[in-house]
This record gives structure tokens, sequence and C-alpha cells, in this order.
């Protein structure tokens, strides 16, 4: 299995970014847990810290070489500081060739994270004195990039980031987008339904109803609905007047 290295930004006594009653340390590190639970079949994954850790950036990139992750994915929530610019930004290795290692995977993050009303802030590099700005991105040696989960300091975005759906959606495109990029498949889980089938008794069989409809249509709507949950050929159409 592919070993990925998820790093939640900031934590313990490093709140990160702060904004609209959010705090990106906060964010961060749910958004960290739920790619971790979306990736845990398909994926070996390490966590930089798993609860509110002060983390320094050099333990963060020394414990990625260790465990010799083939990527590293730092989560984090951007902030402009005039509360205008939105978005999703992905930053990577100023050393990536187009279509490959950092730049490869921040196009297939890119492809899945645009959801539920968020704006594409861009993929871009940043060059400092020593080559790569970014600690994160600089120091391991696997493929490593920045994820900006949208801006805590705008209204629009953090409005989106209040929601704990809109947080699952960006955890499933953050997920979907390493799946990507190691070629592999994401497979929906499957409700299993363990109801038994019912047993007739001698007095009788206790029958649980679970919808009545004025029209046939209807029913079968709702047949279909509950099979697709799972609950196969347990419910049967009658008609009562
Ligand atoms: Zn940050």
């Amino acid at each position: 299995m592919p070993k990925v290295h998820l790093d939640a930004g900031h934590g313990g006594s490093d709140p990160g970014a702060v904004g609209n009653g959010l705090v990106e340390k906060e964010l961060t590190l749910i958004l960290a847990t739920k790619v971790l639970n979306i990736l845990a079949p398909y994926c070996t994954v390490y966590m930089s810290r798993s609860g509110d850790d002060t983390v320094s950036i050099d333990s963060r990139c020394s414990y990625a070489d260790e465990v010799g992750t083939d990527i590293m994915v730092s989560l984090h929530i951007n902030a402009s500081g005039n509360g205008n610019a939105r978005g999703i930004g992905i930053w990577h290795s100023i050393y990536s060739q187009p279509g490959a290692g950092g730049n490869k995977l921040a196009n297939c993050i890119m492809n899945h994270i645009i959801v539920d009303g968020f704006t594409n802030y861009g993929i871009h590099t940043r060059k400092g004195s020593n080559g790569d700005y970014y600690g994160v991105i600089r120091e391991p040696k696997a493929t490593s990039i920045i994820v900006e989960h949208g801006f805590i300091d705008n209204a629009h975005d953090a409005a989106l980031l209040s929601q704990p759906k809109v947080l699952d959606h960006l955890a499933m495109g953050d997920a979907l987008g390493i799946l990507d990029f190691f070629g592999i498949t994401y497979k929906s889980p499957v409700i299993v339904n363990p109801i038994p089938a019912p047993t007739p008794a001698p007095n009788g069989i206790w029958r649980v109803q679970v919808g009545a409809f004025e029209k046939e249509a209807g029913a079968e709507a709702y047949i279909k609905r509950l099979d697709a949950a799972g609950f196969h050929g347990a419910f049967k159409k009658f008609v009562t007047t």
C-alpha cells in the first residue's frame, strides 16, 4: 500500500490563522482525521499529530523521512489579512515538473476539491532563498504539497468551513485526489443490512411499515430507495383501502 503522511497544520500553542470564529489548527485536524478515515482501506497513513499538539516544522518533516512516506500532504486554511481573497489553493515544489511529483498530486487534488461553492485559487510554487520557500515542501525527501482549504478570514469561505458537511466534502476531495495520484479507484462503502428474513409465527407476525403512498409510483420509488440503502427484498408492496 502507498504510504501517505497527513500533516494537520499548526496545533497546540500555534493556532494558525483565526477568523470568523474559526481556528485553523482545529479545522486542519478535523480535515486530516476525515481524510485518514477515507484513505485507511487503501493506504498506510501517518499523521504529524492526532490531537492538539505543538509540533515543529522540523519534526513534521523528519517524521515523514523516518516512516519513508511516499507523499506528504500538509493541510491548512489560508488567510489574506484583508478578508478579500477566497478559494482553495495548492502549493508544490519549484522543482516539480508539469504532470509529475507535486504538480501531479496538486492537480489530482484540485480536480476533486472544488466543492460546495469554493473557488479555485490556483496551483502555485514559491521560491525562497534556499530553494522552496515552505519548509514542509523543501525538507522532506518525499513529494510534499500544501493544501490551503479556503480563507478563514473571508466571510464566504468561513461560512462554508463552518459546516460539517462541507468539511466532509473537502476531506473527500483530498482523499480522492490522493487515490487518483496513486491510480487507485475509490469504492463507495456498501451499507450491509443484517436484518434476517421474517419468520412466520403461529400467532401472526409483526409487520414494520415504512411508508404509505397514494400513487403506485411513489411506492415503487420508495422501494428503490430502500433497496439502494441495502434493505433488499425485505419489503413488499400491497394495496389497502
Ligand atoms: Zn497554516
